[in-house]
């Protein structure tokens, strides 16, 4: 039998297929962009089976669309968090410690008379700025953030709304956010509308008995903010009671990024809280929002080998995801004009080894599956199921780890070759995306393509 033979069959068919030919892939009004700093495929398998074990999944793993990642810099084979946050930002390629800058060689900031790094700009004729999707976002008329647990003028979220040829030079990168100051980003336009992170001291004037990491030039940025009509926040209650309407800037610690999430301390808000919050400042925009978060300090436990911290950031991560996931429902039933995307901008040298028991701690040593009793290397000593290619913690020889040892808050796992501190990893990282336009990211593809790919679906 034939569909010819069926004539209303055939129409029927061509019927239904229409409009989902003519309105194919209609642009997302919003996009939320989650990174998870350092967040290898290793690092998710481990916070998988941490918090949900063998059998569960991560709440962004159970995003219908996924793709691996290619994160080579423009010149290296293991990129820092700067390029390749840059390319998924912009689209191109950038030189590892670089800043959304295109051509540009690192500059490695002088210190300033306090022995801080200069505020510096980068010598001219040094790269030129490459703009990001946010600023894209921002020139359409919509809302755009950009919040993170590390300092705001880290690599990841200095990525989203500055350029600057050393990620380094962090009063140079706060200075770019004030709008009308000088050394502002002019591409921002008004102002970026929600900031959220730590590190206030790149933000406020040099103090050598309050504030010995302030500001060589004694400005005071975040009055220049508030005086911008920004709402300035140093802690939770602060961000809550922020009102709607108004653009936003929380910094949540003095000095340094905010706490690790198995010891944050009072008044510091969570991620997921943060991400709640700048929903609700930026959803209510008719012509939609970009939000970037960040879930920074996966990276730091990971270079202290402090594997413990490690997953508890990932799931503290995914609990923002998870937030976010649940207010965009509700406001946008089906994603239907919202495009979500997580993934990491590098992986680390973190390795899950042995033939551990399914059901044991994923931090707990090597146990055999016949009788649960620990392994033991070529040497009779037990080791951990999760360790590292490099790293400070080798002993020049090995003793047995106890489980109690191994699952303690501060233990930091076994390391390979001995370096000082554990680097990143050059292997693939995975993307998972929901929501308006999520189904093109698929298979293999270079970290620079996700930026198009956000692009196109903003219908830019
Ligand atoms: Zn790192």
């Amino acid at each position: 039998m034939t569909l010819s033979r069926f004539p209303s069959l055939l129409l029927a068919a061509s019927c239904a297929l229409a409009p989902s030919l003519a309105f194919a892939a209609p642009p997302a009004r919003n996009i939320l962009f989650f990174l998870g700093d350092g967040m290898g495929p290793t690092t998710i398998t481990a916070a998988r089976i941490y918090r949900y074990k063998e059998e569960g999944l991560l709440h962004f793993e159970r995003m219908p669309h996924s793709a691996r990642i290619k994160t080579y810099s423009n010149d290296a084979q293991t990129t820092d968090s700067a390029p390749s946050m840059g390319s998924y930002m912009t689209g191109i390629k950038i030189n590892n410690d670089v800043i959304s800058m295109a051509d540009a060689k690192p500059f490695g900031p002088r210190k300033d008379a306090n022995g801080n790094a200069s505020i510096d700009a980068c010598p001219a004729g040094n790269g030129r700025a490459a703009a990001t999707i946010l600023e894209l976002a921002k020139a359409a008329g919509k809302s755009v953030g950009s919040i993170t647990t590390t300092e705001l003028t880290h690599a990841t979220p200095a990525s989203t709304f500055s350029h600057v040829c050393d990620r380094d030079m962090a009063y140079q990168i706060a200075a770019q956010v004030v709008p009308g100051g000088a050394g502002y980003n002019p591409a921002l336009m008004d102002g970026v509308d929600v900031l959220m992170g730590g590190g206030r001291n790149h933000f406020t004037p040099f103090d050598a008995a309050h504030n010995s990491k302030g500001r060589a030039d004694g400005r005071d940025l975040m009055a220049e903010l508030a005086a911008r009509g920004y709402t300035v926040a140093a802690d939770a209650d602060q961000m809550r009671a922020a009102p709607p309407g108004k653009k936003f800037v929380g910094i949540y610690s003095d000095v340094s990024h905010l706490d690790y999430a198995l010891a944050r301390r009072a008044g510091q808000p969570a991620l997921a809280q943060m991400t709640s919050k700048a929903i609700d400042l930026l959803a209510p925009n008719p012509k939609g929002f970009f939000l970037m978060v960040e879930g920074g300090k996966i990276d730091h436990a990971l270079h202290d080998t402090n594997v413990k911290n490690a997953l508890a950031e990932t799931v503290d991560f995914d609990e923002a995801i998870r937030t976010a996931l649940e207010k965009m429902e509700a406001l946008d039933p089906g994603l239907r004009n919202t495009l979500l995307v997580v993934t990491a901008d590098h992986d680390h040298t973190i390795v899950m080894n042995g033939y551990a028991k399914r059901g044991s701690s994923i931090l707990d040593i090597v146990r055999n599956v016949d009788d649960g009793a620990p392994a033991r290397d070529a040497d009779g000593k037990t080791y951990t199921a999760l360790v590292f290619g490099n790293g400070p913690n080798r002993p020049h020889q090995r003793a047995d780890v106890d489980s109690a040892q191994a699952q303690a808050d501060d233990y930091h796992q076994e390391t390979g070759v001995r370096l000082k501190g554990e680097t990143h990893g050059g292997g693939d990282v995975k993307l998972f995306a929901s929501g308006a336009g999520a189904g093109v990211f698929k298979g293999t593809m270079e970290n620079t393509r996700v930026f198009h790919l956000m692009k196109a679906a903003f219908g830019f």
